[in-house]
Parts: structure tokens; sequence; C-alpha cells
């Protein structure tokens, strides 16, 4: 596993990667020569860029892994994929494509408040005899290395599969936070097959047209995707979304009026689709929401074994009464969330 680490001036990625050194066996890769972006008319910017690196003393490394250009370090690490590494070297656009092709590679981007960062880069400066920047100098300075259309780094962050937000008062903090977050989960790099279905189920309902709430539903047999379905109105209808289910367009509570609507539920699609003649012992259905009481029924008679389910629903007691009833198993998995995690002890830090 390569763990590339991107993010602002003073944003904790080396302290990251510091963590994965010390606590999670990670070894570090560097390039011999940080050719940085720069701003060509910024005097200060060698200086301030040093300054917001750490120095090899700093990182107390006894031993340093060199390379001269970011593809002698990929295929380095191509090799050995099975080991642990981390990288603080990506700067620009095609060496990114390039690691990104990996399926080993995992880009994680780290921000914080900018008020922390200048704070950081302050005490950095003045261990070093710097004098550090005025705040307002840090925001002008910072906001070009991030946002400049020939330099700006925001496209890294952009791309990365995780996105840390390092908001924590103390190393201590950081790093209680950092273990509970386990960076090192290979699920990371790979989707297990509960999480590739539902993913699978997720981006099916992006095609409802159900005003009500998008539903997306995979059927599964032996791990291979026998149907799936949204919910929307019938063929040859109008969509629901151009009026075509008046109960769904009058914007009533949940469950209110279910018998008068003209949509056809994400489950029912995904099972007239299959056809029965498909759907056979162990066949699994996943739902991003948990199915309602008229479509358990319908899931219990053409003889689903399985129901795996990420979000509740209004009637998730009475679903799960009938289907244990009738045999079958249900259970929930929400896979890991995307999107921006905070890394301090007061949030729960979610995998
Ligand atoms: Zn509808
Ligand atoms: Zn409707
Ligand atoms: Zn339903």
């Amino acid at each position: 596993m390569l763990i590339g680490l991107c993010g602002g001036i003073c944003s904790s990625k080396h302290a990251i990667a510091e963590y994965l050194i010390q606590h999670q066996g990670f070894q570090l890769l560097e390039l011999k020569s940080r050719s940085f972006p720069r701003i060509a008319d910024a005097p200060e910017d060698d200086r301030w860029l040093q300054a917001s690196e750490f120095t090899n003393s700093e990182r107390n490394q006894s031993s340093q892994l060199l390379f001269e250009s970011p593809e002698s370090l990929l295929n380095f690490a191509t090799k050995r994929w099975q080991g642990l590494w981390v990288t603080t070297d990506i700067w620009e656009e095609t060496t990114l494509d390039r690691f990104l092709q990996r399926p080993f590679f995992l880009l994680v981007s780290v921000d914080a408040p900018v008020s922390l960062r200048w704070k950081r880069f302050t005490e950095r400066c003045r261990a070093r005899h710097l004098e550090p920047p005025p705040l307002e100098k840090f925001v002008l300075w910072n906001d070009r290395h991030l946002y400049d259309k020939n330099i700006g780094r925001a496209y890294l962050t952009d791309r990365a599969q995780v996105r840390l937000f390092d908001s924590s008062s103390s190393v201590e903090e950081l790093h209680a936070a950092l273990k509970a977050l386990n960076l090192a989960d290979e699920e990371r790099l790979r989707p297990n097959w509960d999480q590739y279905f539902m993913q699978l189920a997720s981006l099916a309902a992006q095609r409802s047209n159900c005003m009500k709430r998008r539903v997306g539903c995979v059927l599964v047999r032996e791990r291979r995707v026998i149907s799936t379905g949204y919910n929307g109105t019938p063929r040859h209808l109008k969509n629901c979304n151009e009026g075509g289910c008046p109960r769904c367009n009058r914007g009533e509570g949940g469950g209110v009026g279910l018998s008068t609507c003209l949509c056809l539920h994400a489950e029912e699609n995904a099972l007239l689709e299959a056809g029965r003649e498909r759907i056979r012992e162990g066949a699994i259905l996943y739902c991003d929401t948990c199915p309602c009481l008229t479509c358990t029924v319908k899931i219990a008679q053409v003889g689903i074994s399985e129901v795996v389910y990420s979000q509740g629903y209004n009637m998730d007691q009475e679903s799960a009464e009938i289907l244990e009833a009738a045999g079958v198993r249900l259970r929930q998995f929400s896979p890991p969330r995307n999107g921006l995690i905070y890394l301090e002890s007061t949030k729960k830090c979610e995998q």
C-alpha cells in the first residue's frame, strides 16, 4: 500500500506521515530534489517553503528512501506493493494520474483551519529563527499555493479518496483520531463485496425520477449481478418528477397515501427485471433503503435468501418481522463514509 498525502501549508500532512511511520510500520519515500512549484514574483517563497517542510532532524528518520524521479519512486513501490509506504512528494497532475492508476495507491488530502495553520507556521519559523509572516500575508501566500492557475495544488486535494480535516489541538489528540480512523485499512483500496454491491445500488438510485425519495436496488447471486432497479413511474408513463405521480408530487409525509402512488419501487423493478426463474436459492437483494412492507412480501414470495440495506426507512421493524417469519435474512450494511473526516477526539471518527 502506498499512501500519498497532500494538502496546504502546515495542514499536518507531515505529522500524519510521521504517525504512519512511527505507529503503523510505514516507511517514507522521498524525491531527491523536490521541484516545488514556485511563485515567481514572491521573494519569500523559497524560504517559507523550506520552513513549511520538516527537516530530516525533525523527522528523526533512521533510514531514508530517496528517489530521482516520481517514476522511480512508483516503480519501487509497485515491486513492493505489499509493504507500507507513504509519500508527501506528489506535486503535479501527470504524476498524480500515474499514481492513481495503481490499485495499491491511496490519495489522502489534509486540511486544517487557516488560523491554526498560520499558528503552526509561525511556531516553525520561530524555531528556525525566521521572521514569521503576518496572518494576512500568510493567507495570500497560501491562497496562491492552493489556487494559482499554474502552480496551485487544489487539483490534488480535489482528487483525494480520503479527505481529512485536522482541527486537533494536540499531537495526542491527532494520534488518537488517526488510530481510530486506521488509514491503512485495505478496504479503502478495494471495496469488499458488500461495499461493491451497495455502491452499485446507490448508483442505480441516481437514475430515480421519484419526487419522494431516490432508492436503488441490485439483485445478486453467486456474486454476480442479476438485475438492477430504481424507483419511478412505469414505462410509457410520464416520469414522477415531470408530474407523472400526483401523490408523490403533493409532497406529503413519508408513507402518506402510498396506495395511490404510481411509482414502482426500486426492489419491485429489480425483481420484475430478474424474473422468478433467475431468482433462486442464495439470491441477495442489496437496497440502499430498508424495503417497505409491500416490497417485503414480494421479496419473501420470489425466494430471496438475504436482504442487505444501508439506510433505515419508517417501517423497518414491521419489514424485519415479515422477513424473519419468511426465513429471509436481513442485515444492515453502511459503506465507509466518504467526504470530510474530522480528526479530533470530540467527534466520532467514522471509518
Ligand atoms: Zn414517485
Ligand atoms: Zn408516487
Ligand atoms: Zn417498497
